[in-house]
């Protein structure tokens, strides 16, 4: 029996017989991870009952030497993000995020700056100073670079001309080609966004977390943002994340 330890984030669980539950995480150093957590369904006891989605968790874990699932051993409470368990806005962010990464991640790949986006933006959000979309703008940025689906920001994804070069007034969000098209290429009806939005959105994908987040967006800005990733995300994952629904719901239907 080989065993292993971890500082990890759960992404999801289910139950497993009578008994079990099998726990999916994301870890620092193994990526995606499904253990099972044997009697931690019959007895809560067992673990303390913090088996919990997107709970912090050190945990260590055995595989066996013929393959199967690993098995978790043991499991402590990293973060108890209080402030994201008791504000029901801030907990449907923190289910769309864990649910992107538990979506597009196959399990047995190390994904070591994937793990430390969604530990950094789960701390941020339950140090509840920094507003909830922004967070969420900021992680799904990074998180489409991660996983290669970066939209193209730069130029128009229709023409490749610069959108910075001319006037460009009415840039449009076009998934489909992969990022915005200029003025030119747009035409009525598309999700519209500004150039000093578009701006941002750079600004966000680069350098270091915390420097990035120091940005000023104007509510507009925020919201315009906000109607672009939460389209482009799903469209570019090949599915609608059910917490996005719960979160469109919460927030008033007043984004689609
Ligand atoms: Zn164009």
């Amino acid at each position: 029996m080989h065993k292993s330890a971890a500082s990890s984030i759960l992404l999801r669980r289910v139950a497993y017989g009578d008994y079990d539950l099998i726990v999916t995480l994301l870890t620092d150093r193994f990526g995606k991870l499904s253990l099972i957590a044997k009697y931690a369904k019959k007895s809560t006891k067992r673990f303390a009952g913090i088996l919990e989605p997107f709970a912090a968790l050190n945990i260590s874990f055995s595989r066996g030497r013929r393959g199967g699932l690993a098995v978790l051993q043991e499991a402590s409470l990293a973060s108890p993000f209080p402030r994201i368990r008791t504000d029901i806005l801030a907990t449907a962010y923190a289910s769309y995020w864990v649910e992107l990464v538990d979506t597009w991640l196959e399990e047995g790949h190390p994904q070591e700056q994937l793990y430390r986006l969604l530990d950094f933006t789960l701390k941020k959000l339950d140090q509840g100073q920094t507003e909830h979309s922004l967070l969420s703008i900021l992680f799904q940025i990074r998180f489409l670079r991660l996983a290669g689906m970066s939209p193209e920001l730069g130029r128009c994804s229709s023409c490749h001309c610069s959108l910075e070069d001319k006037r460009q007034e009415r840039l449009m969000a076009d998934h489909a080609s992969g990022g915005i098209v200029c003025s030119g290429c747009s035409h009525e009806g598309g999700l519209h966004l500004s150039l000093g939005t578009v701006k941002q959105l750079q600004w966000l994908g680069r350098g270091d977390l915390d420097q990035a987040l120091r940005i000023r967006f104007s509510q507009p800005s925020l919201d315009e943002a906000t109607s672009f990733l939460e389209n482009f995300v799903p469209y570019h994952l090949g599915r609608s994340p059910k917490s996005l629904k719960v979160l469109h719901q919460l927030r008033g239907g007043t984004v689609t």
